[in-house]
């Protein structure tokens, strides 16, 4: 099967399990945990932060700071598309007791006057901004980086905090050419994937100041987070981060042949393609594409009525090449039914 689901399908690796097998443990809730510690000192090089905690998912590293920084009363202005808004089950209000403000945007990319423009500060008897939430990639898509400095200059202005979703930044930075360091700049927090892109089973790390990764500690326990000898996953990181990396570029030339390919059919109209992502309408039920390619083995996902085809290391150079021949001998009658 040519797997085009998500970047979460990928699988670890020989030599990640060899990594893994390996690791020196302790217990990561006394801080005793060598390799988890080794994992979170190289995630503050890389963001440049203070200092990093491993949080257990993607959407722990979204929630955390929504609860310090957010809270009963308080708002989180994000764009209409956030994953926080749309793929996480309302924590945003149910858990971190903060209000959602989405608002329009170019494709989850936000316009630094349109965030000035929401901005809601004291008032007795409306809700108050406390912060601004940046995504990046969003749908795949680079944020320029002048763009974050123009919205964390309106957060500084207006004393906001920013928490940057970076789940996919390493596809952004070996994409755009800037460095983690410079997006995470535009940010007072950021959290990334490990489990994407980079081919690890579990984790995500959450950086920041001190201060706030002291309290991150402390709500990651409550969150039931708190967890032991994960050096044996935190080593999967450590190999990600020396190996994985540079090799995300790879996923974007698969994307763009297999973009490409769908661009000379007469049956998708692409919306959307960049980083490792595509999104695509078609004047054909979306199902019956996604089933006609099953058939031959290829696979992807329906995302908002839209076809969804994500390149990861799951996808191999003659996955592609077939891929793109299955696009261009595909017969569109098939379609129909
Ligand atoms: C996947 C993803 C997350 C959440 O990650 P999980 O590890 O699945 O919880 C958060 N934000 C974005 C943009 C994502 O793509």
């Amino acid at each position: 099967m040519k797997d085009f689901r998500s970047d979460t399908f990928t699988q670890p690796s020989e030599e990640m399990r060899k990594a893994m097998y390996s690791a020196e443990t302790g217990d990561d809730v006394y801080g005793e945990d060598k390799t988890a510690n080794k994992l979170q000192r190289m995630a503050e090089e890389i963001t440049g932060k203070e200092e990093s905690l491993i949080v257990s998912s993607g959407c722990m590293g979204n929630l955390i700071p929504l609860m310090i920084k957010g809270g009963r009363g308080m708002e989180v202005l994000c764009a209409e598309e956030a994953h926080i808004v749309r793929h996480e089950i309302g924590a945003v209000s149910s858990l971190a007791g903060t209000l959602p403000l989405p608002i329009a945007s170019d494709n989850g990319i936000l316009a630094p006057e349109a965030v000035e423009k929401n901005i809601h500060g004291y008032a007795y008897d409306m809700s108050q901004t406390a912060i601004i939430e940046t995504e990046n990639t969003t749908s795949g898509l680079i944020y320029p980086i002048e763009t974050l400095k123009s919205i964390k200059k309106i957060a500084e202005k207006h004393n906001l905090w920013v928490h940057l979703d970076g789940a996919r930044i390493f596809n952004a930075s070996v994409e755009a050419g800037v460095s983690v360091k410079e997006y995470a700049s535009t940010s007072d927090d950021i959290t990334f994937c490990l489990s994407k892109g980079l081919g690890c089973p579990a984790f995500s790390i959450l950086s920041s100041t001190k201060e706030f990764i002291k309290e991150a500690r402390r709500l990651r326990k409550l969150l039931g987070g708190g967890m032991r000898q994960i050096g044996i996953f935190a080593a999967a990181g450590i190999y990600a981060l020396e190996n994985n990396i540079a090799r995300l570029k790879e996923d974007h030339q698969h994307r763009a042949a297999i973009s490409e390919a769908l661009s000379m059919t007469g049956w998708a109209d692409l919306k959307i393609s960049a980083t490792n992502m595509i999104f695509f309408t078609s004047k054909y039920p979306m199902q019956n594409i996604i089933e006609a390619f099953r058939k031959r083995g290829v696979l992807f996902l329906e995302d908002g009525g839209m076809g969804r085809i994500v390149t990861s290391l799951n996808v191999t150079d003659e996955d592609t090449d077939e891929t793109v021949r299955i696009i261009k001998e595909i017969d569109e009658t098939e379609f129909k039914s």
